[in-house]
């Protein structure tokens, strides 16, 4: 069956390598028929900011999935990536990163490297809430939701269950951030509990990212939040051989967008000298997803195949090991040549039929019991002496809530504050009920009204709550 696909071109070396993966996946046998539209650099220019035009993205939407060559951001004058834009307003909420190594035919220090990462797409620090708040301090929101760690650590079991891996590792920080972080590994333990035919294990970001670095053939797939997976899955792919060899699958419920991992490259532009592939490996992954395994097989193996005969662009030609230095067009006629062979050295793939992962609808969990307990007031003060702080905030006592505790960047400074603590201009002031008082949103306006009354600038509150009973939010460092 024809599947009908959205093509961009892109900017930089977008076009040559988008022109070579497509020669070479219709040579194969590919099903499709292309659509193309124009992204990036010439439509933010033309003044559109978000690097798209309207009925571009109605084509996309109507065929669902969508082979992007990379794009040109132009820095400041309020671009917005239109890689993070796409993710988001298409729910594509699983970015899939293979990251294997081609030894002994490009360099690597991990011969055996052969790892998938799947890093959340949505959420995290990348919903960009950013603010000033003091003259000292801007914040960014880090905003985790149960829904999207169910929906991508689900993605990650299923896709190991589908592809025969054998352990799923989980990445996160939770000894600092319990909350955020705290709540992606909880979910995990608990996913990870319907899979017991699937390894599982979880590190903490810092010394899984080193042992990554030094030892990658002890993980398989490796599930994390957004920043961290994006940041070590270029990792991943450099220390497998070259970010210019892997491509990437953004999926969602129901579109798909699928891409190289490396950008624009505009020095390279025009000269036909790019690698195409991240792109091809891209384009691969598209062609598993529409239920095309067999060509998707046959590419594969064909470009396993081209590597092998040491047949390298530029960027991983190496003299003794490649026979010989190719241009873009050069390496997917190559390629061409080599479809329906088998490479003798790298493993060969075999993917048969193949369909895209159908994941069950998230199932909202019933609300829970929520209880206010108290405020965080974030007040804006100049002043360095936590004591000084305190004799000014103290005065919105009463006698059924207090100030219970003044932080500086997360860190205890008031009662029993250490003088050495360095403090900026934004404090946190915590605002706790006496035992016999039900603490109200009331009360919290008549915090706000006697801070104003006494010039008390409060730049922002927070609500603490108990879910179920528990309390739902951090303490301050060293409480
Ligand atoms: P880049 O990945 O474009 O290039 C870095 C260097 O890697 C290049 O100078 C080149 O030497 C090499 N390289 C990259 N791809 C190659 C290939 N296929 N073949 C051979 N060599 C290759 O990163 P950059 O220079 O930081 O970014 C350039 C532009 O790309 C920026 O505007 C950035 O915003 C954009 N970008 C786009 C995407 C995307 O569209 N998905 C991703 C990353 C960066």
């Amino acid at each position: 069956m024809t599947t009908r696909i959205t093509i961009a071109k892109g900017d930089g070396i977008g076009p040559e390598i988008m022109d070579a993966t497509l020669k070479i996946i219709l040579a194969a046998g590919a099903q499709i028929e292309i659509d193309e539209i124009e992204v990036g650099e010439k439509v933010y220019l033309s003044g559109n900011t978000s690097g798209i035009a309207k009925s571009s993205w109605d084509i996309i939407r109507r065929n669902k999935v969508f082979l992007k060559a990379p794009i040109t951001t132009p820095q400041g004058g309020g671009y917005k990536s239109l890689n993070v834009t796409t993710r988001k307003f298409l729910g594509l909420y699983a970015n899939v990163r293979p990251c294997v190594s081609f030894a002994p035919y490009v360099r690597t220090k991990h011969p055996v490297m052969d790892v998938v990462i799947i890093r959340e797409n949505e959420e995290d620090l990348y919903a960009g809430i950013e603010h000033q708040q003091t003259d000292e301090v801007v914040q960014c929101l880090k905003l985790i939701s149960r829904p999207g760690c169910e929906k991508i650590v689900r993605y990650a079991f299923e896709y190991a269950k589908n592809y025969n891996r054998k352990k799923v590792t989980c990445f996160t920080k939770d000894n600092i951030m319990k909350q955020t972080d705290g709540l992606f590994h909880q979910v995990f333990n608990e996913i990870a509990a319907e899979y017991p035919e699937i390894e599982n294990e979880h590190w903490i970001i810092d010394i899984g990212a080193a042992k990554l670095a030094d030892t990658p053939e002890a993980f398989d797939v490796i599930v994390m939040p957004n920043l961290y997976g994006d940041v070590l899955s270029d990792v991943a792919a450099q220390i497998a051989g070259s970010v210019g060899l892997a491509g990437s699958a953004n999926i969602g419920t129901s579109c798909a967008m699928f891409e190289a991992i490396h950008g624009s490259a505009p020095r390279r532009a025009g000269q036909n000298m790019a690698n195409p592939s991240g792109l091809l490996h891209g384009a691969i992954l598209m062609l598993k997803h529409i239920g095309q395994g067999k060509v998707a097989e046959k590419v594969h193996n064909a470009w396993l195949t081209t590597i092998e005969q040491g047949i390298h662009t530029y960027d991983i030609y190496e003299e003794g090991k490649s026979s010989k230095k190719v241009s873009t067009s050069d390496f997917a006629e190559a390629v061409i040549q080599n479809l329906g062979k088998m490479p003798q050295q790298l493993k060969p793939v075999a993917y048969g039929e193949t369909k895209a992962l159908n994941l069950p609808e998230v199932k909202r969990k019933q609300p829970a019991e929520k209880l206010l307990v108290g405020v965080d007031l974030f007040v804006h003060w100049p002043g360095t002496s936590a004591d000084e702080l305190a004799g000014i905030i103290n005065q919105l006592n009463t006698s059924e809530y207090e100030l219970t505790m003044i932080t500086n960047r997360g860190i205890k400074v008031w009662p029993d504050g250490f003088e050495e603590t360095f403090c900026t201009d934004h404090w946190r002031c915590r605002f706790k009920p006496n035992a016999n008082h039900v603490f109200t949103q009331g009360d919290i306006i008549a915090l706000m009204n006697k801070a104003i009354s006494l010039n008390i600038d409060v730049i922002k509150t927070e609500n603490l709550y108990h879910f179920n009973g528990v309390p739902a939010y951090s303490l301050g460092q060293g409480q």
